[in-house]
């Protein structure tokens, strides 16, 4: 079986990172932590972390710092992301949650860091026209939908434009990314974690990209170490 892996994946929304997060999830056999799915699960089940959480996803806004590494906390230190890592997606996006997560991970840290990069043009193009199942978070697109009648391929579940992806909540969150999520490229950077992938052509491109990306830096810390 393929070694596991501890990866981060940062890219603006729209970047196409859902979808690569599952892709690589699947390759690299280790789960895939998404902050943002997570969170939709807990507005759905009505909990009083999604009914606090609410109102400001559906804004575009960032939710607290604590409450969110408390959620990440609890899933990164499990049994299965422990033994074999996670592909963890929509985390961190500030400088204290980069911060937290190390802590965190202590003693293993992150192998990579994968910076998406994809011109805003075009992630504008690819919000408006963005798709996902309420239920399993699977994306689609109205250029390419489910099979049947906007019914997830993967689990049965229906497949509707998200809430937050307005234009003015779409605006919010590119300009969030811009202020508080750019300057972990920095951090990452500095730490040696970082490589920035091409986001845009096929996904089956930009998977190979990023796993050469991996495969690459295993090779180098092999020779070195
Ligand atoms: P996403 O699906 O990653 O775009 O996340 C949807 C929404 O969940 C965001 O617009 C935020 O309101 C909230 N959220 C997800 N991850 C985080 C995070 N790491 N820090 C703060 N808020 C978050």
């Amino acid at each position: 079986m393929v070694p596991g892996v501890r990866l981060v994946v940062l890219g603006k929304q729209g970047a196409g990172k859902g979808t690569q997060c599952v892709r690589l999830s699947h390759h690299y056999v280790v789960p895939h932590v998404s902050t943002g799915d997570m969170l939709r699960g807990e507005v759905k089940s009505r909990t009083p972390l999604g009914l606090r959480a609410r109102s400001a996803m559906d804004r575009g806004e960032l939710l607290p710092d604590d409450l969110i590494m408390e959620m990440v906390g609890r899933r990164v230190t499990e049994g299965d992301t422990r033994a074999r890592g996670f592909i963890l997606d929509g985390c961190p996006r500030t400088i204290a949650q980069a911060k937290e997560l190390e802590r965190l991970l202590d003693p293993d840290p992150l192998d990579l860091v994968i910076d998406l990069e994809v011109p805003t043009p075009q992630v504008l193009k690819r919000l408006a026209s963005r798709r996902v199942c309420v239920d399993c978070g699977s994306n689609y697109s109205v250029p390419s939908p489910p099979l049947t009648n906007w019914t997830c391929d993967v689990c049965g579940g229906e497949v509707i434009q998200r809430e937050d992806d307005t234009e003015e909540a779409i605006q919010r969150r590119l300009d969030l990314y811009e202020a508080e999520t750019a300057p972990l490229v920095k951090l990452y950077t500095e730490r040696d974690l970082l490589v920035t992938i091409n986001g845009t052509g096929s996904p089956d491109a930009v998977t190979r990209r990023v796993v050469g990306a991996i495969d690459n830096k295993r090779q180098m810390m092999r020779r070195e170490g």
